[in-house]
Parts: structure tokens; C-alpha cells; sequence
């Protein structure tokens, strides 16, 4: 089957499994076709679901995948020791593990089509990443500053370390400053864990959760650092992605330091 045929399947089984989405007029465009099926599944509850849905999933997220540029973490230099900075999509990056900014139920995002890291991550791993993150929460939230490992499914990195940032409101506190120094030695130290050798950090908070970039990126270098000090041999790579020139300018800031 081919992309657009994959599409129409998928679309069939989700609107028959949820009678509500009649309602919405199905597109015939493909990219429409498609992000409304992105959308669909960004708002499903993690439900039980035939094997066969699945694998038509797979194969669509896989062929999709060789439409894209892949980036292996092999060709990313380090600015120091261990350290790479490194500008574009965390769905894209071939390395150990990739880091997700989630939120406390660590099952993704449940806004279609958001344009949240958590949400990029899930549409691109596929819904068994939503199934297996719920069989490890089994409904509890987790702790901010604290994380979980889950494989990557179909997106090319290894391995996807879920780290839950705090959420910024008003002004910024030590906490919160605690937390989220917390959220980058609690992956390093699952990586770790899991003799991960290479893993890629986003700007954690800094999207929806609101954390100054400034403060974060700080932060972020700082405990990475640190974190070296005490485990020099522990990565081959540990890789900052930035998303955007602004968040770039921030780290390479620090890093000049
Ligand atoms: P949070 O809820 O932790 O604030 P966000 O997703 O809103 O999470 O943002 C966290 C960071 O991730 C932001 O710097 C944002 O620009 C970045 N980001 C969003 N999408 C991607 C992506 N696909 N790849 C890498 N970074 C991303």
C-alpha cells in the first residue's frame, strides 16, 4: 500500500471506532487527509487496538521516514568535550536516546496538531508509544524533575528518555530552577542506566511550560557540565538541540564560556 492508501484505511478504522468524527467532513487533499489523521490520533485515548491498525501505522511513519533527512549524531562535532549543539527536528536525529519535554501523565499531547515538542515526538513514534507510555503510569502522573525510558518506535533514535520540566508561572523560582536541573541529571542518569552512549536534550520548559531561555540554557549547559565532571567516560555524546537561530544564539553563548 502506498502512503495515500495507507491514509484512507487508517481513516476508515478511526472514524468507525469513533462515531463522533462523522461529523467533520474528510478532506480529499492528501496533506489535509493527513494531518487530520495526525489530529485524530493525537487525541485518542490509549485504547486497545488491532495489531493490523498498528503495523498500517508503522508502515506509513516508515515510509514517511525516508522521505526525510535523517541526521546521525556520527556527523555532529562537539564544541567540548562530549558536547554538540546541534539546530533541527528531534525526529530526525539518529543517536541513543532523544529527550522529551513531556507533561506530568508523560502520554503525550492530546492537542491535534499541536505544535509542542511532546507532540511532534508521539506523531512520529506512533501510537504505541502512547499504548506503552499508559502501561507505565497505569493512570498516576510523575514527578516533575523526574523521568522515564521507553523505546523510540519509529523514529530513528534508539531510545526516548520522557522528563517532565516544571512549569513556569509569574516569576521564576529556585525550585523551579531545581527542577529542572533535576530533569537533565535524571536522564543523563537513566541513559546511563541503560548503557546509552549518545542522547539529545531540547530546551526543556522552554515552549509551553514558559521557563526564561536565558535562565534555562544555563541551566541546561551547566548541569550537563557538571554532570561530565563527575562521569567523564559515562557519554560519547551529549548533543543540546535547539529548534530555533534565537534558542541557538542562547547556547552558544554559554558555550563560549
Ligand atoms: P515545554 O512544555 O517543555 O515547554 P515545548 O514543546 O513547548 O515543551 O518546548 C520545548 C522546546 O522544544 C522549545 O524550545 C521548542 O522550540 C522545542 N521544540 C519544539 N518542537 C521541537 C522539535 N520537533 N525538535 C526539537 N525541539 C523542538
Amino acid at each position: 500500500m502506498n502512503k495515500n492508501e495507507l491514509v484512507d484505511k487508517l481513516l476508515d478504522y478511526f472514524v468507525n471506532e469513533d462515531k463522533r468524527l462523522l461529523k467533520y467532513e474528510r478532506p480529499t487533499d492528501y496533506s489535509e487527509k493527513r494531518s487530520f489523521l495526525r489530529g485524530i490520533i493525537n487525541m485518542r485515548p490509549p485504547l486497545g487496538i488491532d495489531e493490523k491498525i498498528l503495523k498500517m501505522e508503522d508502515r506509513l511513519l516508515q515510509l514517511e521516514l525516508e522521505d526525510k533527512f535523517v541526521t546521525d549524531v556520527k556527523d555532529i562535532s562537539c564544541v567540548e568535550d562530549s558536547i554538540a549543539l546541534w539546530l533541527g527536528d528531534i525526529t530526525t536525529l539518529k543517536i541513543g536516546a532523544i529527550v522529551n519535554a513531556a507533561n506530568e501523565y508523560l502520554l503525550g499531547c492530546f492537542i491535534p496538531n499541536h505544535s509542542c515538542i511532546d507532540n511532534a515526538i508521539h506523531t512520529c513514534a506512533g501510537i504505541r508509544l502512547r499504548l506503552y507510555c499508559n502501561e507505565i503510569m497505569q493512570g498516576k502522573t510523575e514527578k516533575t524533575g523526574k523521568a522515564e525510558i521507553t523505546s523510540a518506535f519509529n523514529l530513528p533514535s534508539d531510545y526516548v528518555i520522557h522528563t517532565v520540566g516544571p512549569i513556569v508561572y509569574g516569576k521564576l523560582t529556585d525550585k523551579q530552577k531545581k527542577e529542572l536541573a533535576e530533569c537533565y541529571i535524571s536522564c543523563l542518569n537513566l541513559a546511563k542506566k541503560n548503557d546509552i552512549r549518545t542522547i539529545a536534550f531540547p530546551s526543556i520548559s522552554t515552549g509551553v511550560f514558559h521557563f526564561p531561555k536565558d535562565e534555562a540554557s544555563k541551566i541546561a549547559i551547566n548541569t550537563v557540565r557538571d554532570y561530565l565532571k563527575k562521569e567523564p567516560k559515562a557519554f560519547d555524546k551529549i548533543v543540546f538541540n535547539v529548534f530555533t537561530k534565537e534558542d541557538m544564539n542562547y547556547y552558544e553563548d554559554i558555550l563560549k564560556n
